[in-house]
């Protein structure tokens, strides 16, 4: 549907600083209070009272523009974003105009196609605003300040991103860098992260531009690739149909799976922007710049080389294993303990984020530890448990902890390799599946395979898979050898089959 013309997608990313105190009060600035609880006359603008900036804050941003590889700016200052909405009590939004903290700098991701880097245009230090609530309110709305004057960093990428899956693994990889600096949790479902996007379509290979529509209200990364997708795909079946994309803010609507135009604060563009007069600009000592770049970690870059060329693994391994500081915290401290790169990277890419995935939950919020997943590699070697059962205790090291040899004992999947306990088992199902015998002595090797199907059915996957097969072919060679002796009516039923 697209095939004619291509997005232009940029992204503005908000993230909340996890500062102790707001940007320009002394309040905590901690999620979670009760309603209305972290407020102060700053914070709520009431007349007479005066911003004071929080260092803290200005140095998590340029901790962060550096990580993005941004120039932290020399002298910024502070402006007022006027406009009128409940959740803003000041009726002005303290942020920063033509001088930005910071320019310039990239954000590299990986695609299947190889790397791609898209530029950061500007990242700027603001406040955030409170919170309307409607639920649970018969009419009207209840809004909730402890938000107002909480640390707002505004990352507002180029419009370089060429596709919705683009935008995803930008927004994956942004992410990532940003909480490798611990400046923020980024979580998108308690809005510590959001995202706004700008969306136009062009003629493929036009350097002109089209209309641009801004996406709002996508609160996830799911949703960010969903609403993107969708409005790609609207906005060209307008131009195919020869009409005009119309230059408006949409809504996404989660639960329709669709964008809408919406009646909003945005739609008074004209912000009258002009400098805080109550905040003095603002004069960054490149000292200080170095000292905080100084004492930067380890960022998700330098990782990755140090997973490719020091431990061999795939570049691809290299970048899901750096999606995230936990990610990649679990990675080493578990190859600390069992070190096997390659074996770890399979099972923390593989089944780790698989049950975390379907459990929707965060790795930080699981129960999962090295400790945990290193024992469980070790049951598998020593034969204590199947490929099989070690998903089913993996599952329950995600979800309720604890030591893994106990889980084991606890939710019964000891693998069986003791042939005595294994040779009923084993005569039952020999017995009970005559023809694919047959089969198997006829030469079918592949009937093995149903065969240890049903005694793993049998023994909930905990027989021992060698010593199983191992039985089964003593068994079934037995067979053969009293079939032979039966004469030839034996061999009908083979064919009966
Ligand atoms: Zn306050």
């Amino acid at each position: 549907m697209t095939s004619e013309f291509e997005p232009v997608i940029g992204l503005e990313v908000h993230v909340e600083l996890s500062t102790r105190t707001k940007a320009f009060c002394g309040c905590p600035a901690t999620f979670g209070a009760p309603p209305n609880t972290q407020v102060c006359p700053v914070c709520l603008g009431l007349p007479g009272s005066l911003p004071v900036l929080n260092l803290k804050a200005v140095e998590y941003a340029i901790r962060a523009a550096l990580a993005l590889g941004c120039q932290v700016a020399r002298v910024c200052k502070f402006d007022r974003k006027n406009y009128f909405y409940p959740d803003l009590p000041k009726s002005y939004q303290i942020s920063q105009y033509d001088l930005p903290l910071a320019t310039g700098g990239a954000v590299e991701f990986l695609t299947p196609g190889g790397r791609k880097r898209v530029g950061i245009r500007r990242l700027h230090l603001e406040e955030d605003t409170g919170k309307l609530l409607h639920e649970g309110v018969e009419s009207g709305s209840l809004v909730d300040f402890n938000r107002c004057g909480v640390p707002l960093l505004e990352i507002v990428s180029e419009p370089e991103l060429a596709s919705p899956e683009d935008a995803r693994l930008y927004l994956t990889a942004l992410r990532s860098l940003i909480q490798f600096t611990g400046v923020s949790d980024c979580r998108m479902e308690r809005g510590s992260l959001r995202c706004d996007a700008n969306v136009s379509l062009r003629p493929r290979g036009s350097r002109e531009w089209g209309a641009l529509v801004e996406v709002k209200n996508m609160n996830s990364f799911r949703s960010v690739k969903a609403a993107l997708e969708f409005e790609v795909s609207r906005q060209a079946r307008v131009l195919s149909a020869g009409g005009r994309v119309a230059r408006e803010t949409r809504h996404w609507d989660e639960a329709r799976g669709v964008t809408f135009p919406s009646r909003s604060k945005e739609e008074a563009h004209d912000y009258r922007y002009f400098p805080e007069p109550d905040l003095p600009p603002l004069r960054i000592e490149p000292e200080w710049v170095e000292e905080i770049r100084a004492g930067l970690p380890e960022l998700p870059e330098a990782r990755r080389r140090r997973l490719v060329s020091g431990l061999g693994l795939p570049e691809y391994n290299a970048w899901v294993l750096t999606s995230s500081p936990a990610l990649a915290r679990l990675f080493d401290e578990t190859l600390r303990l069992y070190p096997d790169p390659r074996e770890v990277s399979n099972w923390v890419m593989g089944d780790v984020l698989r049950v975390l995935n379907a459990r929707r939950l965060e790795l930080e919020e699981s129960k999962l530890t090295a400790e945990g997943l290193a024992g469980m590699l070790r049951l598998i070697d020593r034969g204590l448990i199947s490929g099989r059962a070690a998903k089913a205790l993996l599952e329950a090291l995600v979800v309720d902890g604890g030591e893994p040899a106990r889980l084991v004992e606890e939710l019964g999947l000891t693998q069986v390799s003791d042939p005595a306990a294994l040779a009923g088992v084993v005569r039952e199902v020999v017995a009970q599946n005559p023809s694919t015998v047959a089969d198997y002595l006829s030469g079918k090797e592949k009937a093995l395979t149903f065969l240890m199907g049903q005694v793993m059915k049998r023994t909930s996957g905990r027989a021992n898979p060698e010593v199983a097969a191992r039985l089964l072919r003593d068994a079934m060679a037995g067979e053969g050898r009293a079939g032979s002796g039966a004469g030839p009516d034996s061999g009908g039923e083979a064919g009966g089959r």
